[in-house]
């Protein structure tokens, strides 16, 4: 029973683990946020020092957009399965929105596979239930994605403030 609470194995690199963690430690240490210093903060685009010469010529759909690891992290290792690790990602993305300091969500949205990291998100906020029956128009809505490709905007979002954060770029 507490192996399905904590695999013996590493996910990412398979070692076998003898602590209650779930990745292994060599892995644990290389779990590290992409750093946005060095990013725009509203399309992530890499730009070192400059400004954002695509967000000056285009307007973005989204308020803000932000990625958490680069694909090279353990990290991406949970992307395998979302529904197992829902919990561990939902709690990552929230780990990193902290040190965005973006305001806070209305709504979580979310599309397959991710449904059970958003639900986990929403507890954690402490979020009130919001069916697709509900109108998005004018909330603050956290979008949460695999990657940036992976997202597909709903029409439904169009009329809302859309906040798009991946797990990988
Ligand atoms: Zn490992
Ligand atoms: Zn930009």
């Amino acid at each position: 029973m507490l192996n399905f609470f904590f695999p013996r194995q590493c996910p990412s690199c398979m070692e076998i683990i003898e602590t209650d963690t779930l990745f292994c430690s060599p892995c644990f240490d290389m779990l590290s946020f992409i750093p946005t210093y060095e990013r725009c903060p509203k399309c992530f685009t890499y730009k070192g020092e400059n400004k954002c010469f695509y967000c000056i010529q285009h307007r973005e759909l989204f308020i803000k957009k932000a990625a958490l690891f680069e694909e090279g992290s353990p990290a991406i290792a949970l992307l395998k399965d979302p529904e197992k690790y829902a919990k561990t990602m939902g709690a990552l993305f929230i780990l990193a929105l902290d040190q965005f300091s973006w305001i806070r969500p209305d709504v979580i949205y979310s599309q397959s596979p991710l449904k059970k990291v958003s639900h986990s998100m929403g507890k954690m906020y402490a979020l009130p239930k919001f069916s697709k029956y509900n109108n998005y128009a004018g909330k603050n809505v956290l979008c949460i994605t695999n990657t940036f490709k992976d997202f597909n905007i709903p029409l439904s979002l169009y009329s809302s403030n859309i906040f798009l954060v991946a797990f990988s770029l």
